[in-house]
């Protein structure tokens, strides 16, 4: 090698040079930047897609340029020939014409315009001046049952009022949970009714603790929309011609909550740029990085890219209904969510990463161990831990799946606000947390012993599920 050469390959390794790693994949893990990550971010977080609602116009925007970056990798389609993995549902869309609403608080009507609600409903109304619960009143959930529930706290009424009431209204005029509860929940067979539907108020001008309270509403009967949810799907093939029938699945989650019905400041749009659009440009650049590779690693490895995750993991579960590959096939689950942000409990945090239910299985040790080879600390993390069985990895530990979700922190500021926009991220953090989550990935693809839930009373049911 010429001196000049010498040079130009210590130029290119200088940033990043992995102790214990291959020069192959050494080489592919530093295609992940920070600059690639964010060109991406910044487009699926942007405005243009309204924060991709499950169903949304910008969902499927979304859908079609995640399968383009596979296409760009040269990935296999994973359905037949197709990046999509289609079900499905319909969906509940409220019709506002004919929409009235008088609420009558301590003797004061207030007329409330269609643009001022989100409605969540499954059901039309027609009520002519009736009584409506108020806190002040302090009502039981048995009081509450079959009842109009005010609610004035700004926060979403206990679950056990919300079941019980037939309507709940909420004063929600900074927009704080309108994204909890923006659209309907789309269903397959039968609307989910667990919940009382509810109308939110985005207004500033509606007192929040009347002592009595009346209303008059007409809303029309929903409409029962169809359309396919889509999760996104690709498969590198792997190397050895057994252990490449098997996949380590790879997920995150590229729908978010959409948009509010009106907002401060003219900003509607849930960006979701943490949530979780760092979790699937991360599994992009993994992908683009891994098409990359002189050799690929003996097992295959599976991408998907979720849809309908923040409407209860409608996604993932249509995929494990109806997958791909056989369930009997998938090694493990590296699920990737929130990713981007480093002020994060009131903490700048970097270089951290946490891994759900790290001990539950021998996944974890993989991760821990990539992240000492790549300078990046592997840790349990017990505000994280409950994440575990809220996120997209249950769905494949419930198959028996050793799945987990690496994080760097479901605490920050702007979760499910309007202001988790791209901007915010770091992206030289995200760039070093995501090579890690690479390295760990490579490793179990190409390790001919398969991950293996640890003998704990936790990870009973999915030990269980994993003998059938
Ligand atoms: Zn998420």
């Amino acid at each position: 090698m010429r001196p000049v050469s010498r040079f130009l390959a210590a130029t290119v390794f200088a940033a990043v040079c992995f102790a214990e790693v291959p020069i192959d994949w050494t080489a592919a893990l530093n295609h992940i930047t920070a600059n690639s990550l964010r060109g991406h971010l910044s487009f699926i977080a942007s405005d243009l897609l309204e924060g991709r609602d499950t169903p949304s116009r910008g969902l499927d925007i979304a859908a079609e340029y995640i399968a383009a970056q596979f296409r760009r990798a040269g990935l296999e389609p994973a359905v037949k020939g197709s990046y999509f993995h289609e079900s499905d549902w319909k969906v509940h869309e409220a019709r506002m014409d004919g929409f009235e609403m008088r609420l009558t608080l301590d003797g004061k009507a207030f007329d409330i315009k269609p643009g001022e609600v989100t409605v969540v409903s499954s059901k039309g109304f027609d009520l002519a001046d009736e009584t409506v619960l108020v806190p002040a009143a302090n009502p039981s959930a048995a009081e509450a049952k079959g009842k109009v529930f005010f609610s004035t706290n700004k926060k979403t009424p206990s679950s056990k009022l919300r079941e019980g009431a037939s309507l709940v209204v909420m004063l929600d005029p900074k927009g704080a949970i309108g994204g909890m509860l923006s659209g309907s929940k789309p269903f397959r067979d039968k609307p989910d009714t667990r919940n009382a539907p509810a109308i939110l108020i985005h207004s500033d001008d509606i007192p929040d603790s009347p002592k009595e309270a009346r209303i008059t509403l007409r809303l029309r009967e929903p409409e029962a929309k169809p359309f396919a949810m889509r999760n996104v799907t690709a498969i590198l093939r792997g190397s050895d011609p057994e252990l490449s029938k098997s996949y380590i699945v790879v997920t995150a989650h590229y729908d978010h909550i959409g948009m509010m019905a009106k907002g401060p400041a003219g900003d509607r749009i849930f960006n979701g740029a943490n949530d979780d659009a760092s979790g699937t440009v991360t599994m992009i650049e993994i992908a683009d990085a891994f098409s990359r590779l002189t050799t690929r690693p003996k097992r295959s490895v599976l991408f998907v890219a979720l849809s309908g995750e923040e409407k209860g993991l409608l996604g993932t579960r249509a995929f494990i209904d109806n997958p791909p590959v056989p369930v009997s096939s998938m090694t493990a689950n590296v699920n990737i969510e929130v990713l981007g942000r480093t002020d994060v409990e009131d903490t700048v945090q970097t270089r951290k990463l946490s891994v759900t239910g790290i001990d539950y299985s021998t996944l974890g040790q993989t991760v821990i161990t990539a992240g000492k080879d790549t300078e990046v600390e592997v840790y349990k993390h017990n505000l994280n831990e409950p994440f575990f069985s809220r996120s997209d990895n249950l769905v494949f530990a419930r198959k028996g799946i050793p799945a987990h979700t690496v994080s760097n922190g479901f605490v920050y500021p702007d979760y499910h606000g309007l202001g988790d926009e791209w901007e915010r991220i770091d992206f030289d953090n995200m760039a070093a947390l995501s090579r890690t989550i690479a390295l760990a990935i490579l490793r179990l693809a190409d390790d001919p012993k398969a991950p293996v839930w640890a003998d704990l009373p936790a990870t009973k049911t999915y030990r269980e599920a994993n003998k059938k």
